[in-house]
């Protein structure tokens, strides 16, 4: 098995044996030619695999789902590539459950997800208990017999809560539910969460994995180790799926598919029913970013612990939070899921409150105020007025989100440029709020 920077270079592609391209090419087609009549029944009934149409599969794209699976520890058939990370978290969902079933989440997310599972899976019929993390035993006790899986990130967005997986995971076994991990903070280079007991991850790859800001994408990766058929909880696998020629997703496939039963229904059913596909510009551009994710994510750590250390020294900020400082309540845990490096992104209050934190932001010069992490570029934001801002007061209290809460995703600059910035921007602020 070949290195995980080898991987991030190599994997899921040989140099085009046609054209010699050693680079992965933009495959720009929609659909592509069958070979004769029983070729194209073949790869409609997955007698065959094989290439059907750019909404189901594209060989761009094709190359970045290996690769993502390859740097999991997955099967490199076992992913699915998405139009964004919420796409991917969506289709996820809604490939385990139905009106009337509900799931069980972290209430620490990101706030598109927890919109979603808050309001708009709701209106379909699908619910969501938010339950506090920190105690893993409380996804099971949430749980119902019409729970179809538990859901967290490693990392939360902003909180940054680093979730016990494999605690969530032994609850999750025991009541016979997948575990979904969003691993977007931490990128496989940080943990690998099916090596922690998850079942499907899913990423975000806008962010680290593409890392340039210049790409939207999302990956499903099923790590092919959940037992649909055996759950007795999961009907769309083992009940007759009348939109697919009455196949029992869990039950009848040939044997060497069954394990990647929720991988394959999702492409086969909601991405091509549904649409949510990515575009190969954007894949190729994300696999451009993943060859060099190691080399990205350790000076994105190592710059958000200096971060973090200057944020410590300034009187006139509070709450600084990076699970890397020895200080925070995730220390321990992040040794153990994100080995011991903290992540890319560091919290803050400034002391004076909510407008000093506007102020802070308003006066940045380097570190761009944008809607995004994750890119090489120094990135800052105040979630509770913009991403987070669908949560009401107390929806952001449960997500960790106090009202002046900055959060930076720190990028890849030399770090006495990015902390000379701070420093001056913390001054405006103080001068802009005494
Ligand atoms: N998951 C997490 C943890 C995120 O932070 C985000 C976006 O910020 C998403 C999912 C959604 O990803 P995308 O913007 O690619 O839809």
């Amino acid at each position: 098995m070949p290195g995980f920077d080898t991987i991030c270079l190599h994997g899921g592609y040989e140099a085009d044996p046609t054209t010699g391209a050693r680079a992965v090419p933009i495959y720009r087609t929609t659909p592509y030619q069958f070979k004769d009549t029983t070729h194209a029944a073949n790869l409609f009934a997955l007698a065959e695999l094989g290439n059907i149409y750019t909404r189901l599969q594209n060989p761009t794209t094709d190359v970045m789902e290996k690769r993502v699976c390859l740097l999991e520890g997955a099967h490199e058939l076992g992913g699915l590539g998405l139009a964004s990370g919420t796409a991917a978290v969506f289709n996820s969902i809604i490939n385990v459950c139905e009106n009337g079933d509900n799931i069980v989440a972290s209430s620490k997310l990101y706030g598109g997800t927890y919109t979603m599972f808050n309001n708009i899976l709701p209106s379909m019929g699908i619910t969501c208990k938010f339950v506090d993390a920190s105690d893993p035993s409380n996804f099971a006790k949430a749980a119902d017999d019409k729970t179809r899986a538990f859901f967290c990130e490693t990392v939360s967005n902003p909180a940054l809560e680093v979730v016990d997986l494999e605690e969530v995971a032994k609850h999750a076994n025991e009541i016979k539910v997948p575990l979904m991990v969003d691993a977007t903070f931490s990128t496989p280079y940080l943990t690998n969460p099916i090596a922690h007991g998850a079942h499907i991850v899913i990423h975000s790859l806008t962010k680290w994995m593409g890392g340039h800001g210049n790409a939207l994408g999302g990956c499903v990766v099923d790590s092919g180790t959940f037992k649909w058929a055996e759950s007795g909880r999961h009907p769309l696998f083992t009940n007759k799926d009348e939109s697919y020629g009455g196949l029992r997703w869990g039950i009848d496939l040939p044997a060497p598919l069954l394990p990647l039963a929720f991988i394959l229904r999702m492409r086969t059913v909601p991405l091509r029913n549904l649409g949510s596909c990515i575009s190969p510009d954007n894949s190729w551009a994300i696999l451009n970013g993943m060859e060099t994710l190691s080399l990205r994510m350790e000076r994105h750590c190592s710059n958000a612990l200096a971060v973090a250390e200057y944020l410590l020294t300034n009187k006139a900020v509070t709450n600084v939070r990076f699970p890397g400082l020895p200080t925070d309540s995730q220390y321990e845990k992040q040794k153990k899921y994100i080995k011991g490096k903290g992540g890319s992104m560091v919290v803050f209050e400034m002391v004076g409150g909510v407008e000093a934190g506007k102020a802070f932001i308003n006066n940045l010069k380097l570190i761009s105020h944008v809607a995004n992490v994750g890119d090489c570029k120094t990135l800052a934001i105040h979630p509770a007025s913009t991403t987070h801002s669908q949560l009401n007061p107390e929806q952001q209290k449960d997500a960790g989100i106090p009202p002046g809460l900055v959060r930076l995703s720190v990028g890849i600059e030399t770090i006495e440029d990015i902390i000379e910035d701070i420093v001056q921007a913390v001054k405006a602020a103080e001068k802009a709020s005494a």
